[in-house]
Formats: structure tokens, C-alpha cells, sequence
């Protein structure tokens, strides 16, 4: 066995270096010659009252000579995901070499030690004073990774651990339980509006409300704005989730309503272990899509198949840009007075192999999940450019064409500084293509990201505010940026000649947009009454299957002459 000049002897090894590294509140000091891989232990905290535990230990046998043996010895008791790592990390050539580069080796191990989840830190450093040594240091850091210090809930591996174990006491068979996982729809806004610390302060509100309406059984914070709860079913009311819904966050004079969104999860089966319920919750969640004006949704075989769906066509997704199965289609915009046309839309369409035409509307939000969107955005700028670069140089009519952008775009550096260098390079692009964003992704913008909008218009092209009137319509967006163009969301248009409020709305809408500058286009105009009336309101550009529907790029080019 190696000296014990570094730390001085302290007492004979046992029994209990296999307790420190099971238990909570044991730790221990090691040192590893690395010469031969000896190990000796400098000291170890005993616990006062040996638990359960002792039993199997007991039974391990001799203390351990040798790093390799006594590492050797804690491998069964490493939870599966991480036991390759372990093996391999976890040895004397590999922590000299992390020491090399970094100046110390630090990892944290999971371990199941009869039944109880643990989370053990091993750091190992070395001492100039005895280059042949390594020290080592053994904690038990499972209390702080089951308790969300912030919130003063549990964390993810405390919920995990105590759920499970609630749930085989709560009775399940006589009363109806859910898991719920929560999200705060707008946290994003408030941390950038207010600063972190009001962010801070929402968590603590959403924690409180979530207690004082569901009466959670158990609570944790995952992670963020993300709670988990168990709760029986009375509590989960309309009258509970409505108000959960419409909270709202006042400092000084400030204010902001947001939403807390619940995925719930019914517990009929203790079979599903609790990651799963939380997985399926989470789902659910997800599914709640933007505007519906819903603000929970209870999991079933519906949400499944959806997400199976969206799966299969994220799976589908490059494969199909490698085959060309996705085309840019256009939608003539004409004038109201003349009927010319005089800009277009392009709008994507996905020509798919086995499922045919599919809308935009079934796998934006897919590829908005799963992070492609950004690179079908990016094929649809480069059609458009293409498009009007050809037809230039065949010196033919060319009209400024709009692309879409998702609120995903604003993040995606890439993307954004592709586009930033196309209006700067390009002077095709800065005249013919044209951003359009939608009202509720304007209103999710960050500042950061929103700035590249006010990069755009600097450059000189036209921003489109798209779908206006559809969702939380707020007349800070129309004050907050200069859009050049308005367009009137067809919920409006199609109430034209129905409701006379409509009517109003949309006449003092395009008054409202002319007052500040811009000018509107109504979207989905498909009758002689609406556009009559349209005009009559001094409504600019029309859109719609009245006049054009979208087509193909050879359609298109045949129309334009
Ligand atoms: P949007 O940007 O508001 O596009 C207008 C939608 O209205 C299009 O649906 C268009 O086909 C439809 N429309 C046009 N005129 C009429 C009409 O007279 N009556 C009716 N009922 N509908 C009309 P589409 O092509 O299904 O696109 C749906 C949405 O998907 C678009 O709404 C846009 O938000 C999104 N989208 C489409 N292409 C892209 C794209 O390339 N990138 C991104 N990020 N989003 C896209
Ligand atoms: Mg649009
Ligand atoms: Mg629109």
C-alpha cells in the first residue's frame, strides 16, 4: 500500500468504504500511487447508525488494494446508462490523462443501492508536492440533485424517487389521480421585458398557484418553467385550469398576463413507470398548439398518434429535400383597384412519396419541433431568388415575392446571417424578397431576435406583419415596429356581409395601418361582396382564391407572362 504522508493516517480500512460510497452523509479521502495503482484511504466518514444498507455490504468481502479493485467493486451498483462510461473513465490512465489536460477529474455517478437512487461526485486531482499520487475525494450529493433549492420542491430525480413511492401508497384503484406537467406560455417574454429576477418571481407565483388550485400530492420543478405534480382529479376542475390560464404579473406599474399550460396524464396503471407518465404529460402538452385558445389537454391515444405521425414525417424530412419533393408554390396578390397583380406569397408544399400532398399547416409545427424548419425556410428564400433570377435574365416581369419566416428562424444564427449577407450582397433580394412574420411570433420574439428584423428593414425590405387580427391581436406590435405591409387575417374577411362588428373592425384596421405608414393586404378574399367591400374600405392589395389560388412555379411564370 502506498504512504499516507499527503493527509497523515487516520484509521484502518473496512467495511466502511463501501458504506461511505452507498450511504448518504459518507465521504472519503483517498490516495492512488500511479505507479501501480495502489489505494489507500486517508479517511472516511462513518456514519453513527448503520441503516439497512450494512447487510449487503457486509458481504463484499476484504477492503480494497488496488484503485482498479475498488472501482471494480462499486460497478454493479452503477445505474445501466452509465456504466460504459464508468468502465472506461473510471481508471487510473484515463482520470492522469483528464488531469493532464485540465487540471482536475470530476465526474458524478449514479448508483441504485438497494432500491435507493444515489448520486455520488468523484474528484481526483494530483499534487505537485507527489507527482506519483493522485488525491481523491468521495461526496454524496443525492440531496442536492432531489431538491430544487429555488422552489424548495423537489427536483427531477426527487420526484422520480418519492412519486414512485407515493404512488404505491395512494389508492389509486378507489380514487382518480393525474400527473400534470406544467409550462408558463410567455416565460421567455417576461425574463426579456422585466429581467431574470421578475422571471424568478413568476416561478414562485406559478409554484404557489399550482399548490393552492391542484393541491398536489407531490410537486417538483424539472427544470426552467416546468413543474410536475400528481393530483386527484376533483382538483383539476375547469374552474382551476381557467385560472390557471389567465395569471397575472404585476410589479410596480408594470403587468403581464400569462398562461400556464398542464399537460395531464390520467393514472390508471401503476405499471408505467413515472418517467413515462411524465413523458406522455410532457406530450400532451406539446400539443397544445398556439392560438387554439386552450391552455391544457388530457393525453390519449390521439396525442400518440399525432406525435407518431410528426415523428415519421421529421424522420421523412431530409431525405425528401435530397429527392425534391418539397416545391415553393405561388399566390398572386393583386391591386384592389386594378386586379394586376403586383406581388406574390410563396408557400411551401411537400409533394410526399407514399402519403401525397401534404399541407404546410400538418408539418410546420413538426419541423418547428424537430429544428428543420429553418433549412425548408432557407430552400424557400433560394427558390424565390432563383425564380426572379431567372426571369431577369429573360428580361421578363419580375414581382417581389414574401416568404414566410417561423418564430424558430429569429434563433437560428445561421439562417439569419444567411439572409442578412443575401439582402446585402444581393440586389434582386432586397426588392423582391420579402419577410413575413405572423402577429403571435412577433409577439414570442426576444429582443435579441426581433433585432434582426429592424437589421432587415435598415436594408431596406419590406416586413410583413402576417395573419393580423387572428390571435392575441395587441396594438403594441403595429407600435413597436414599422411593418410595411398589414395583412388582414382571413377570420376577419370572411365575416364580411355576416357580422357588421367585423365590418367595422376591418374599415378602422386599414385606417389604423394607413395612419402609421403601411399598407394591407386582405388574405383569403374568395367572393365579389368581400371584395367590393374591401375596396370600398380603402383596402390596398387582395389575396385570395377569388383571384388566384397557389400554384406551381411553371403555372405561375406561364401567369406573369
Ligand atoms: P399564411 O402565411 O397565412 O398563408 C396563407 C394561407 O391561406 C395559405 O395556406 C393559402 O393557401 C391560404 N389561402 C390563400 N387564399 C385563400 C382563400 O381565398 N381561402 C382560403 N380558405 N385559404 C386561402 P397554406 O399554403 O396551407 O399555408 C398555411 C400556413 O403555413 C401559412 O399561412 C404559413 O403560416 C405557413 N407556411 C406556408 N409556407 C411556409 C413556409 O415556406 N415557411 C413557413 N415557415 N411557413 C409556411
Ligand atoms: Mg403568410
Ligand atoms: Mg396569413
Amino acid at each position: 500500500m502506498g504512504d499516507k504522508r499527503l493527509l497523515g493516517e487516520t484509521e484502518p480500512i473496512d467495511r466502511y468504504v463501501w458504506n461511505m460510497v452507498m450511504d448518504n452523509g459518507y465521504d472519503c479521502v483517498f490516495g492512488v500511487d500511479i505507479n501501480d495503482g495502489s489505494i489507500n484511504f486517508y479517511h472516511v466518514y462513518k456514519r453513527k447508525q448503520p441503516g439497512s444498507a450494512y447487510s449487503k455490504i457486509e458481504s463484499i468481502g476484504a477492503p480494497p488494494e488496488t484503485f482498479e479493485q475498488f472501482m471494480g467493486s462499486l460497478y454493479e451498483y452503477v445505474v445501466e446508462e452509465e456504466q460504459a462510461c464508468f468502465k472506461e473513465q473510471l481508471r487510473v490512465d484515463y482520470i492522469c490523462n483528464e488531469i493532464n489536460e485540465r487540471g482536475n477529474f470530476v465526474r458524478t455517478i449514479h448508483m441504485n443501492f438497494i432500491g435507493e437512487r444515489k448520486s455520488k461526485s468523484f474528484k481526483i486531482y494530483s499534487h505537485e508536492a507527489e507527482p506519483d499520487k493522485l488525491l481523491g475525494f468521495v461526496y454524496d450529493i443525492s440531496a442536492s440533485l432531489d431538491h430544487d433549492w429555488m422552489t424548495d420542491e423537489y427536483a427531477r430525480l426527487g420526484f422520480l424517487e418519492n412519486a414512485d413511492r407515493m404512488l404505491q401508497e395512494i389508492p389509486i384503484d378507489r380514487e382518480q389521480f393525474s400527473l400534470v406537467y406544467t409550462n408558463i406560455k410567455g416565460f421567455k417574454a417576461i425574463n426579456d421585458l422585466f429581467g431574470e429576477q421578475s422571471g424568478d418571481m413568476v416561478i414562485f407565483q406559478t409554484r404557489d398557484i399550482l399548490r393552492t388550485l391542484l393541491k398536489p400530492v407531490i410537486m417538483g420543478r424539472l427544470e426552467n418553467d416546468h413543474f410536475v405534480l400528481i393530483t386527484r382529479d376533483e382538483f383539476l376542475n375547469e374552474q382551476s385550469l381557467r385560472s390557471l390560464a389567465s395569471q397575472t404579473y404585476s410589479e410596480g406599474f408594470k403587468q403581464y398576463d400569462f398562461t400556464i399550460r398542464c399537460g395531464i396524464y390520467r393514472i390508471h396503471d401503476r405499471e408505467v413507470s413515472i418517467g413515462k407518465m411524465i413523458d406522455r404529460a410532457k406530450l400532451a402538452e406539446k400539443s397544445i398548439l398556439e392560438n387554439v385558445g386552450r391552455s391544457h389537454v388530457v393525453y390519449n391515444d390521439d396525442v400518440r398518434v399525432n406525435y407518431v405521425k410528426q415523428r415519421v414525417l421529421i424522420s421523412d424530412m431530409n431525405k425528401a429535400m435530397e429527392v425534391g419533393e418539397f416545391k415553393a408554390y405561388y399566390q398572386g396578390i393583386v391591386d384592389a383597384k386594378t386586379g394586376q397583380i403586383e406581388s406574390a406569397e410563396a408557400l411551401v408544399r411537400w409533394e410526399h412519396g407514399r402519403l401525397g400532398m401534404i399541407s404546410p399547416g400538418e408539418f410546420i409545427p413538426a419541423f418547428e419541433t424537430g429544428g428543420q424548419i429553418s433549412s425548408l425556410d432557407r430552400f424557400m428564400i433560394e427558390r424565390i431568388i432563383e425564380f426572379n433570377t431567372n426571369r431577369a435574365k429573360e428580361c421578363k416581369l419580375i414581382v417581389p415575392c414574401a416568404v414566410n419566416l417561423s418564430r424558430i428562424d429569429f434563433y437560428n444564427t445561421a439562417l439569419m446571417d444567411y439572409i442578412v449577407n443575401m439582402y446585402t450582397d444581393n440586389p434582386i433580394a432586397t426588392e423582391y424578397v420579402r419577410i413575413e412574420v405572423t402577429e403571435s411570433a412577433y409577439a414570442d420574439l426576444e429582443k435579441n431576435a426581433s433585432d434582426y428584423l429592424n437589421r432587415f428593414k435598415a436594408l431596406n425590405v419590406k416586413i410583413l406583419l402576417d395573419d393580423y387580427g387572428s390571435g392575441m391581436s395587441s396594438l403594441a406590435t403595429l407600435e413597436n415596429f414599422e411593418f410595411d405591409v398589414v395583412k388582414l387575417d382571413m377570420g376577419f374577411v370572411h365575416k364580411i356581409g355576416l357580422q357588421k362588428k367585423a365590418e367595422i373592425i376591418i374599415k378602422s384596421t386599414i385606417e389604423l395601418s394607413h395612419a402609421l405608414g403601411a399598407t394591407v393586404t386582405a388574405e383569403g378574399v374568395e367572393s365579389a361582396e368581400q371584395l367590393e367591400f374591401l375596396r370600398d374600405a380603402g383596402c390596398d392589395h387582395i389575396q385570395g382564391f377569388y383571384f388566384y389560388k397557389p400554384m406551381p412555379e411553371e403555372d405561375f411564370s406561364k401567369l406573369l407572362g
